[in-house]
């Protein structure tokens, strides 16, 4: 590669930021993003996110299915530039309903925000999310949302992310007041203060200030407000981690901001200092070692898939995050897996939904390819070498359904589509040892909505799904594995290749079936 050249990659990696929101619905991560898409000039109008998530109707290349239901099953991706960076947020589902394709989508960021309700706390999603970010071992930055309204302690919250997530924190910035008396907050990297202003909160004053105890802060905020802050910053000071950016690379300790979206108040500065702090695109593993960004030979895997986007097409779109090199159109590249030359040449960018044909990309950036049928999840994409990324893990299901077709005579359609869409990674399926049933294992219940209605639209098949009452699956190890000793409240099956599982109605099931086979490995995911 050319010695310009080189440092076009390397400003164009320098530049980008990808990362995730992960949050519990209703933590406010539409608001957040719009907000940080109105930064960045990508939209101009508060209002149009939201307007999008409201009105599915209007847009044509939804799935039915999120049509009617009004969510997004599917994750997006939304690109924007703000202060010389490039911004990739991987949008993942905010709806209870979510999906593999969502813990997927996570595997292409390099870093997360969680967002958290003030009031509420760390809830449940945020847990699911939170330990697939936290297995990889990628920064975590805190955004505690609507400050403006009553919440809990700050102090409680800190602690409730080291007892539930196990994870230390470090306010970046602090109230002062909360709620109702909320006037501001007190950044600690900057020493200033940031202040609401009127009514609605909307005008922000920043004024530089010695420290804490400078007597300006007094002055805006009255005595008993500054004095509450002098308290609880001391106590930071004293008895708080200190802020260590190796600890925040390797997903030990999580910056925390507060703020509140829906006033704009604390977002830009959050997005500064993440942009600041976020690590750049890194070197993925793959079976040739590590793959550094700026290898010049192009190469990614494809994390999702997205099936009938467009129904009338029937068209798919498998998604790619660029691991190496420089993306452009109509390049040729090597379908590892296939072992085949492919050319890429209608690839998409993504905003808010708008496809564009994408010219030329960098590490970091993720793409649309159109996808005739070729690729599968975890596909990885490479120029003239057989680089395999392994960045896909399978994810312990937690929703078992027995499924049968209901027309007998549409049998090979049937099978014909439950092993695509198990390719596919739309469900995973088990065959119990004991009357060759077939269970469909998944994550969130939305998966098998979109089983029933992609078996039924693209292969003709009505199925019937019967929900069993199973929470949790393991893949054993056992020289001597013996059926019978999963009879009660569990049973064991064998996955797409072979393995056998066993899948346990509760954990008590599962410690007790752990403590009587002490030489069996219990795995959560396939070996
Ligand atoms: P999502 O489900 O996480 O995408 O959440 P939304 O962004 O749709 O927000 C959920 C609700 O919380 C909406 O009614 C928002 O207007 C509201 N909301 C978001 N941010 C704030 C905030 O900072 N303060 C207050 N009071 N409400 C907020």
């Amino acid at each position: 590669m050319s010695k310009t050249l080189d440092n076009q990659m390397q400003q164009e990696i320098d530049k980008r930021r990808t990362f995730a929101i992960i949050s519990h619905p209703d933590a406010g991560k539409t608001t957040l993003t719009e907000k940080l898409l109105l930064f960045g000039g990508a939209i101009r109008e508060a209002g149009t996110v939201k307007a999008r998530k409201a009105s599915k109707h209007a847009t044509s290349d939804w799935m039915e299915i999120e049509k009617q239901r009004g969510i997004s099953v599917t994750s997006s991706v939304m690109q924007f530039d703000y202060n010389g960076h490039r911004i990739n947020i991987l949008d993942t589902p905010g709806h209870q309903d979510f999906s593999e394709d969502t813990y997927r989508t996570l595997t292409a960021a390099d870093s997360a925000v969680m967002l958290i309700d003030v009031a509420k706390g760390v809830e449940a999603q945020t847990i699911k999310l939170f330990q697939v970010c936290a297995k990889r071992g990628i920064p975590i930055f805190t955004f505690i949302n609507k400050l403006d309204r009553e919440g809990r302690n700050p102090f409680d919250l800190m602690e409730e992310l080291e007892q539930v997530l196990g994870i230390r924190s470090v306010p970046m910035n602090w109230p002062i007041g909360t709620g109702r008396d909320l006037c501001g907050v007190y950044d600690r990297m900057q020493s200033q203060v940031e202040l609401f202003q009127g009514d609605d909160h909307s005008t922000i004053q920043v004024q530089k200030v010695e420290d804490y105890n400078d007597p300006v802060i007094r002055e805006m905020a009255g005595e008993f407000l500054h004095d509450q802050l002098c308290q609880d910053l001391e106590l930071l000071d004293v008895a708080g981690d200190p802020f260590d950016m190796e600890k925040v690379q390797r997903g030990e300790l999580t910056p925390v901001f507060f703020g509140s979206a829906i006033n704009n108040f604390g977002v830009q500065t959050f997005l500064e200092n993440f942009l600041k702090l976020a690590p750049k695109p890194e070197p993925r593993k793959s079976t040739a070692g590590l793959i550094e960004p700026t290898n010049e030979k192009f190469s990614g895997y494809i994390f999702k898939i997205q099936a009938n986007m467009n129904p009338a097409h029937r068209d798919r779109i498998a998604f790619l995050r660029i691991v190496s090199g420089k993306f452009q159109r109509g390049m040729s590249v090597k379908h590892v897996r296939a072992g085949k030359e492919i050319k890429l040449s209608q690839p998409q960018q993504f905003l808010a939904q708008d496809r564009d044909i994408v010219q030329e990309a960098f590490p970091g950036d993720i793409i649309g390819l159109f996808d005739p049928g070729i690729f599968r999840i975890g596909d990885s994409l490479s120029q003239g070498s057989e680089v395999v990324f392994d960045e896909l893990p399978t994810f312990s299901p937690e929703i078992f359904a027995k499924v049968t077709v209901k027309n007998a005579l549409k049998h090979k359609q049937y099978q014909k589509g439950i092993d695509q869409l198990t390719e596919e990674g739309t469900i995973q399926v088990f065959q119990t040892v004991s009357f060759d049933d077939t269970l469909l294992g998944v994550v969130g219940q939305l998966q098998f909505e979109v089983f029933e209605y992609r078996m039924k639209g693209e292969y003709g098949v009505d199925v019937q799904l019967q929900r069993m009452s199973y929470q949790f699956a393991r893949w054993i190890i056992d020289e001597n594995i013996d059926p019978s000793k999963f009879r009660i409240n569990s049973t064991l099956v064998k996955d797409k290749k072979g393995n056998y599982v066993v899948l346990f109605e509760n954990e008590y099931a599962m410690r007790t079936a752990m403590e009587k086979n002490p030489t069996a490995k219990f795995l959560e995911t396939a070996p």
